[in-house]
């Protein structure tokens, strides 16, 4: 079975097309600037060269026709014809309270998803461009939703409610629904598969740390708490946005800077964060080597960025009464040993304890970091969503046959 994964932005859209006999990658790459005169295809056919275009793409129906023209392709193609695609995959960010796990999509769903706009402005629409312009191409491929909310679909109200009044959550479904699922609960998965050991029984955090970051209780497989909120501008100090913050810090800044709503929004998605303590960059790796060259204030934003992680991962501990595994994934948590070593430092206390030679190893293979004495298992595991989402779309199918 061929499947087609697609994760659709408002200009982009990334694409990865699996062999699910044996998870294999046949094709991958991304469709961007769509709106533009100069938008840009570039797919990678395993075993093939690469393959570039650019053209005017002004809308996802054109994006997804260029993409599916580049897997035939009579030169880089790497199918015979698009028929050969059983199934297609979509990525959507926020299934509200709907959405426990991924499903097919029907017009039911679709509906739901559109009633979830409001939720998340910045990416389920786009999906749903995503969705309409295969349906387009595609008509009589079945087609599946896999949601970053799903996972966290387990969580208690005392961690998914917030302290407001609860009219707020009936009438408008104001609550903590987090995201990045389909990554904690493959990485949770994978840590437990590595470490020989039930999952059931293990008590776990996963740090996902990328541009957007967010960290999970993980209790006995099923998320039990996670850092984004509502939307995923809660939590962690990020590349861009701030995490947590004082609430009353954005009618205050409004009051004295003359902000809009939408310029505080933008303030704390697009301008806070790595970003505005560095004063320079979003960007680990050029925070890393700022301060190598002594830059002070890329110091500072590192520090804080592990200090807000460490502290997310004492509380979590608590929530759970223990800690059995802490893993770290994504581009931070995957390729930077010293976030790993500044936040694990200072976690000896209950009983972490990392091997410095272990974790400046990079194999960008799973493996463990911790020293064998450490009572807390720490991990590396990289990340894998496309995979995720090709898999349920593959049993999603398979029970539908
Ligand atoms: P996204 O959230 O966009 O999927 P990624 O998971 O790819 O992001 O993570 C991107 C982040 O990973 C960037 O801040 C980048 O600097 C960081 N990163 C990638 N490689 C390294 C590295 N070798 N050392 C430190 N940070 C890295």
């Amino acid at each position: 079975m061929k499947i087609l994964v697609i994760n659709a932005g408002s200009s982009s859209v990334k694409f990865q097309l699996y062999d699910m006999r044996d998870e294999s990658v046949l094709a991958k790459g991304k469709v961007e600037r769509i709106g533009m005169e100069t938008a840009i295809l570039s797919c990678e056919p395993t075993g093939k060269q690469e393959y570039r275009e650019v053209s005017e793409i002004l809308e996802h129906t054109t994006a997804i026709r260029k993409v599916l023209d580049s897997l035939v392709h009579p030169v880089y193609g790497v199918l015979g014809s698009i028929g050969e695609i059983d199934a297609v995959g979509h990525r959507v960010v926020h299934g509200g309270e709907s959405f426990k796990e991924s499903v097919l999509v029907t017009d039911e769903v679709k509906r739901e998803i559109k009633q979830l706009f409001d939720l998340a402005p910045l990416h389920n629409p786009a999906h749903m461009l995503g969705i309409q312009a295969v349906e387009a191409n595609m008509p009589d491929t079945p087609q599946t939703v896999v949601f970053d909310t799903a996972f966290h679909q387990t969580m208690p109200p005392v961690a998914y409610l917030y302290p407001i009044p609860m009219v707020l959550y009936r009438k408008h479904k104001i609550r903590r629904y987090g995201f990045h699922g389909t990554s904690h609960d493959y990485v949770s998965k994978r840590a437990a598969a590595f470490l020989g050991k039930p999952i059931e029984e293990l008590k776990m955090i996963t740090c996902h740390i990328g541009n957007g970051a967010s960290c999970t209780a993980v209790l006995g497989g099923k998320s039990f708490d996670t850092s984004m909120g509502m939307t995923p501008l809660e939590g962690l100090m990020m590349g861009t946005r701030s995490g947590d913050i004082d609430p009353a810090i954005v009618p205050y800044t409004m009051a004295k800077e003359d902000l809009t709503l939408g310029e505080v929004n933008s303030m704390l998605n697009k301008h806070s964060g790595l970003l505005a303590i560095s004063g320079g960059s979003s960007d680990m790796r050029e925070i890393v080597q700022a301060m190598k060259d002594g830059d002070k204030n890329a110091a500072l934003a590192f520090d804080m960025y592990a200090y807000r992680l460490r502290k997310y991962i004492g509380s979590y501990a608590a929530a759970m009464n223990g800690l059995d595994v802490l893993v770290f994934t994504a581009g931070v948590g995957e390729n930077s040993a010293r976030l790993r070593k500044a936040v694990c430092d200072g976690l000896t206390f209950f009983g972490v304890e990392i091997d410095d030679v272990l974790n400046e190893h990079h194999s960008g293979q799973e493996r463990a970091i911790s020293t064998p004495s450490s009572k807390v298992a720490v991990l590396v595991i990289p990340t894998n969503e496309e995979l995720v989402i090709a898999r349920d779309t593959h049993a999603l199918i398979v029970r539908e046959n």
